[in-house]
């Protein structure tokens, strides 16, 4: 089989940490595999480039900033690969370039265009084991780019697609994918398998244990995704076709967002055409947004609210005060002590009352809801960032994911 196994960066946080993986993907290769290892950069360092580079400016350049961060993953490359070598196997190391991942120029999310995989293959077909710099990928014009926090999950998505590898295997710090966030509520519950699109939404809705353009491109390319933990032999997750699935709970899980903030425009003229200019500037300064709330006109004005990430709270910031400006707008207040609380299942497709019992149970805990917005297999909801905890627990109790 032709295996590609991603490594987070608790797995290689530190030098026994990257022996360990060494081990790891030396055992896979003796059980006669080919071996393909994605690393991401050893655990904080992304950060720590991310302030050092915020130590200057608040607004890096962010081409800058791509160069800066992409580094952090080439260190683990290159160790691991210096590992296996001195274990006496034939491994090589590759850049996001070298692997030919080619993205497009939005510099610090950029996405992937394609893949080149003829050099990994050249070294693959010599018996090497290659070990990629995640979260990375070239431009057009030869300039390094970064796929967006949490991207090497996608790095190897995609390298898997790009290789028809059997498997892609996620290796992090927990067995595979929980209830919610076992660290917000240790009594989640392993799910062994869950579909595509549940996953997604959960990935989307803040569950971190997969960024979620990786879910979306192992659902378009069909790979066979797996998570599971780097320091134990417990079976993972694997996330598969919503068929491949026996029985479907009315809810799978819970998920939490913190990087959420909330801008509320006061004021807003009135006219047809208004939306789309507001929502259309803010695209074209690449700014997420997600819930959108509407009050009912009076007297030619209206309010508007949206959410976008904390990260990108200035960027949105400086579009709503050009209408400010323009006298398009009287106001824009922002919050960014908020979180979205979401609860996500197939199964609610065929069920009704699973909204009611979330608002009951954020009532009787009194914890305000500030929005509210539904799909047909999830549940989201803006409420204050400091009931995120208490909200994730009373949910996953009320809906018995503990059982
Ligand atoms: P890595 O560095 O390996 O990419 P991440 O920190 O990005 O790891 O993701 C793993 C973390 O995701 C876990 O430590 C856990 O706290 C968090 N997490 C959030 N939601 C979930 C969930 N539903 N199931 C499992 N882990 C989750
Ligand atoms: N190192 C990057 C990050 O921290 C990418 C990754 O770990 O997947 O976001
Ligand atoms: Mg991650």
């Amino acid at each position: 089989m032709l295996i590609v196994q991603k490594y987070g960066g608790t797995s290689v946080g530190d030098l026994d940490r990257i022996q360990n993986v060494a081990n790891r993907v030396a055992k896979t290769a003796q059980e006669g595999h080919q071996v393909v290892v994605v690393v991401s950069a050893m655990s904080g360092e992304t950060n720590k480039l991310i302030a050092y580079a915020e130590h200057y400016t608040p607004t890096p350049a962010r081409d800058e900033v791509d160069m800066l961060l992409s580094s952090g993953e080439r260190v683990t490359a290159a160790l691991l690969s210096i590992a296996l070598n001195a274990m006496g196997h034939k491994a090589v190391s590759m850049s996001g370039r070298a692997a030919g991942i080619v993205t497009d120029a939005v510099h610090t999310k950029a996405r992937i265009e394609h893949i080149d995989p003829s050099q990994m293959r050249r070294e693959i077909d010599e018996g090497k084991i290659v070990v990629i710099a995640g979260f990375q990928g070239v431009n057009e014009s030869g300039r390094v780019t970064t796929l967006g926090r949490g991207g090497s999950d996608l790095s190897a998505v995609a390298v898997a697609g790009a290789l028809q590898a059997d498997l892609c295997e996620i290796y992090t710090d927990v067995d595979g994918v929980y209830t919610t966030d076992p660290r917000i509520e240790p009594k989640a519950k392993k799910i062994d398998r869950i579909s595509y699109d549940e996953m997604l939404e959960l990935a989307s809705l803040g569950a971190k244990v997969l960024q979620n353009r990786s879910v979306e491109l192992a659902k378009k390319l069909n790979v066979n995704l797996v998570t599971r933990s780097s320091f134990s032999d417990a079976e993972g997750t694997l996330i598969t076709k919503e068929e491949n699935i026996m029985e479907q709970p009315v809810v799978s899980g819970i998920a939490l967002d913190k990087n959420q903030a909330r801008i509320s425009m006061r004021g807003v003229i009135d006219r047809p055409g208004i939306a789309s200019d507001i929502f259309g500037a803010l695209a074209s300064a690449n700014v997420n947004v997600d819930m959108i709330i509407q009050t009912v006109g009076q007297d030619g004005m209206t309010n508007l609210g949206f959410t976008v990430p904390k990260t990108e709270l200035n960027d949105a910031k400086a579009v709503t005060d050009r209408f400010i400006d323009k006298l398009e707008i009287k106001g824009a207040e922002c919050d960014d002590s908020i979180c979205k609380v979401s609860i996500v299942g197939v199964g609610m497709k065929s069920h009704t009352g699973v909204a009611a019992k979330a608002f009951s149970t954020m009532a009787s805990e009194n914890i305000n809801i500030m929005m509210i917005s539904t799909s047909e297999i999830k549940i989201s909801m803006v409420i204050q960032e400091k009931y995120a905890e208490l909200a994730v627990r009373s949910l996953h109790a009320a809906y018995r994911l503990d059982q």
